[in-house]
């Protein structure tokens, strides 16, 4: 059987985790499909890959991982939060330099990210206090 070329998914009113796909927004310089997306948190629309989507990289516009954040715990790391795609910069360089730096780091960043917590604001780093444990000055 012979297949056509494979079309781009129409991903309107589709739901990707807490992200509402709205309508079909310009394709990228880059030629990829892009979307609006409405997130459930209410924070407003922004525009998405089609196949961030689909891949499961993009589920919400960040507040999820904010929330996952603020309550701390290493219970509420196993659901999801601190996936890859919404990992804090910041914060997972510094636990790649803890690793490299300091022995007895965790080597699972949702558990490293829990204990820490996020990064403030401005220039902050992170330092390993007496006791053995991180904090951000
Ligand atoms: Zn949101």
């Amino acid at each position: 059987m012979k297949r056509t070329r494979k079309k781009y998914r129409d991903l309107t009113n589709e739901k990707f985790g807490r992200l509402t796909v709205l309508y079909r927004a310009p394709n990228s310089d880059t030629r990829h499909a892009m979307y609006f997306v409405e997130c459930k948190c209410g924070s407003g629309t922004k525009i998405v890959r089609g196949t961030s989507l689909t891949s499961g990289f993009t589920k919400s516009c960040g507040c999820y991982q904010r929330e996952c954040a603020a309550k701390r715990g290493p219970e509420n790391t196993k659901h999801g939060c601190a996936r890859r795609s919404e990992q804090p910069i910041k914060e997972y360089s510094a636990w790649r330099d803890a690793r490299h730096y300091h022995d007895g780091v965790t080597y699972d960043f949702s558990r490293f990210y829990s204990l820490v917590g996020p990064a403030p604001e401005g220039r902050s780093r992170l330092c390993r206090t007496l006791d053995g444990a991180f904090k951000w000055v």
